[in-house]
Formats: structure tokens, C-alpha cells, sequence
């Protein structure tokens, strides 16, 4: 670091993403990835809009926005799309964080926010889960600040009721409610309903899961348009070409195939469930997951050891320090195959902790 490196930066502790590791060919189930590949027409769409990579993205990502808000029954003034969305996260933290807005979110859930609060020097304040890590909706009613939820909630996996949300956001109308819904197209709810009729209500989708796109880097946020306004005032001071074109021809194509995005969802939600029983049975604690990973603890190995023994037998899961959930770790899910071979490395390890 050098000298001139102003303050905030100096003492930042960054966010730490997942390895992503290249010395050996792991089964990765470390970074929340989708097994499959992005849909057929994709790759076709990526090519083809490379021709065109002499002339600048459109900053207003006209043809995206609006093939993205018919696929979410919303107006195209109800969405921005973003470069990621870590970027709408990003975004929605300058728009409505300082010191007059602190914000408000689990002290479990994506580390993100964390860094993203002190990035932004705005203040922030962390609400422990319950006991059974779940987020309760009474502890941010009546609280000052602007409201984070990852729904569902990562790294737990868990899925707070959109009734729940809804209380929340109709407490506090003066205050922006950001739902963070990464995961919710594995999810059996969410909060789109709601846009139409909750003017403090700002939801930050990503195409990096589901939709098989993470490497191409596509997110958006959706709401009311006066919000979308103000986020569009904060992406135009600071990355106005910020979506580029192939990876806009990528979300055009993959959103125009839903019926593989919904074959794929379904075949990790369904492989999801066999593994959570499969662990279960190993005698692991497993939350419930609305998510494409589980959030598991072993009875008899801490969740570092875990981590490290598969990680010898060639299977990248992610293990978090924090304390109150050091004992677990997150596993996406990936194939039934790789479930499989996960599945038969935790038998093996956890038969050498018994016999040893
Ligand atoms: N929100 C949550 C809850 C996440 O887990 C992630 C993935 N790390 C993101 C947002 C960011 O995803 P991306 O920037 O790839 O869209």
C-alpha cells in the first residue's frame, strides 16, 4: 500500500471472494456457480455482438432493460441493469447511505455489505440472527437505517417470508428496504409482487447463478422509478457504459431460452434436496435452503477440517471464520455426479475421524 492511499481505503479489510483456483482441477463447489453451461443461443448471441466491439455499449442498455422487464412483468423504467450485481449493490449503498442514513443488516450474511459500508464510509449496524439463524423481521422495525436483506440469506441459505419484507418495508415508508434476491429463482418466493406497490422497496437480482452467466458479469436492480432514477444519476457519475455488449447479447439470449434456465433450476433444486437428506443421514445439521448450496455442519469435524480434507481430495467447499457459523460449511450444489463424489468424501472423512 502506499502513503497516498486515502483513509478509508488504508483500513478496509476487502472482501474476500472464493478461491478460484488454478493449479489443480477441482469439483468446485466453492463459489456458488451453476454446474451447467449458459443456454445454447448464448454463445451464438456473444460472437455475434463482438463484430460490433469497435463501437461503444449502450449506456442505457435499451435492449436488455426491455427484453429483462417483460421477463419480470415490470415496466423498463423499473430496472437498471448493472455489471454484476455486486455493482447494483454498490450503487444502491452511494444512492442512500451517509451518516444521516446508517444502514441496517444481519450480522450473518454476505460479506459484501460489510466492505461496501466502509468502501462508502457510511455507518452501519449489524442485527444478530436468532438462534436458528433465521432473520426476525421485529429487529429492523423500529430501527433506524437503511435495511439490507440478502433473501434468501447467505451464506445460511434460508428464505424469510415476503410477508415478513412486506412488514418491514410498510413500518417505515421514509426508509429504503434493499432485498438483495441473488438466490430467489431457487427459492420458492420473492418480492417482485411487491414493486408496484412498495415505493421504498429497491430488489437486486444477478445472472451469475441461475442463469449460468457469473463470468460475464450481469445483475440489475428493480423498483420504483423514482429509485431507479436515482441509481441511474449514480451509474451515470461513475461507469456509464457499465454493461458491456456481449455480455448484454448474453442476458438477451439466456433470458429468451426460460425454458432451460427453469429445467436447470429445477435439476439443482431437486439435487439439492437429495443432498441435504443424503448429509442428514450422516448425521450433519443442515439448514433449509431456498438457495443452490447448503449451509452444513458435520457432528463430529469442525468446519475448517472439513473444508481442508476435502479440499484434499479434490473438492472445493467454502468455509467462513466468523464466529457462530465456524462449524459449518457452504457447498453449492453441482451436478448429481458431483454430488455424488461429494457425497462419498464426506463418508470417507468421517469415517477416519471415528476410527481415529
Ligand atoms: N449477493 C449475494 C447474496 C451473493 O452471494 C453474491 C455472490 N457472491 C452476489 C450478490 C454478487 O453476485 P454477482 O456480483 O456475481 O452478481
Amino acid at each position: 500500500m502506499s502513503r497516498y492511499l486515502k483513509t478509508a481505503f488504508q483500513a478496509l479489510a476487502p472482501y474476500v471472494p472464493g478461491e478460484q483456483p488454478r493449479d489443480q482441477k477441482y469439483i468446485k463447489l466453492n463459489t456458488n456457480e451453476s454446474p451447467f453451461p449458459p443456454s445454447a443461443g448464448v454463445q451464438d448471441a456473444v460472437l455475434e455482438a463482438s463484430r460490433s466491439l469497435r463501437l461503444y455499449s449502450d449506456p442505457e442498455s435499451t435492449d436488455l432493460r426491455n427484453r429483462a422487464a417483460r421477463f419480470y412483468g415490470i415496466d423498463p423504467d423499473e430496472i437498471l441493469m448493472t455489471n454484476g450485481s455486486d455493482e447494483a449493490l454498490n450503487f444502491t449503498f452511494m444512492a442512500y447511505g451517509d451518516d444521516d442514513h446508517p444502514f441496517l443488516f444481519p450480522d450473518i450474511t454476505y460479506g459484501f455489505y460489510q466492505v461496501l459500508c466502509r468502501a462508502n464510509q457510511i455507518p452501519y449496524q449489524t442485527v444478530p440472527l436468532k438462534k436458528d439463524y433465521t432473520v426476525c423481521a421485529d429487529d429492523y422495525i423500529g430501527q433506524k437505517g437503511t435495511v439490507v436483506l440478502a433473501n434468501p440469506n447467505a451464506p445460511t441459505g434460508i428464505t424469510l417470508q415476503t410477508g415478513e419484507i412486506q412488514r418491514i418495508l410498510a413500518a417505515d415508508p421514509e426508509r429504503v428496504v434493499i432485498v438483495d434476491e441473488a438466490y430467489a429463482d431457487f427459492s420458492d418466493d420473492n418480492c417482485l409482487r411487491l414493486i408496484g406497490s412498495c415505493p421504498n422497496l429497491l430488489i437486486v437480482r444477478t445472472f451469475s447463478k441461475s442463469w449460468s452467466l457469473a463470468g460475464a458479469r450481469l445483475g440489475c436492480a428493480i423498483g420504483n422509478k423514482d429509485l431507479i432514477a436515482d441509481l441511474n444519476r449514480v451509474k451515470n457519475a461513475i461507469n456509464p457504459y457499465n454493461v458491456n455488449r456481449m455480455t448484454a447479447a448474453a442476458g438477451i439470449a439466456a433470458m429468451d431460452d426460460k425454458a432451460y434456465h427453469d429445467r436447470c433450476c429445477q435439476e439443482i433444486c431437486g439435487q439439492r434436496e437429495r443432498t441435504s437428506e443424503a448429509l442428514k443421514k450422516l448425521g450433519f445439521t443442515v439448514l433449509p435452503s431456498g438457495t443452490n448450496f447448503l449451509f452444513a455442519k458435520s457432528a463430529d469435524i469442525c468446519g475448517r477440517d472439513l473444508y481442508s480434507k476435502l479440499k484434499q481430495r479434490g473438492i472445493l467447499v467454502r468455509h467462513f471464520a466468523q464466529e457462530g457459523i465456524s462449524d459449518f460449511v457452504r457447498i453449492t450444489i453441482g451436478t448429481a455426479e458431483d454430488m455424488d463424489r461429494l457425497l462419498e468424501a464426506i463418508e470417507c472423512i468421517e469415517q477416519e475421524a471415528k476410527d481415529a
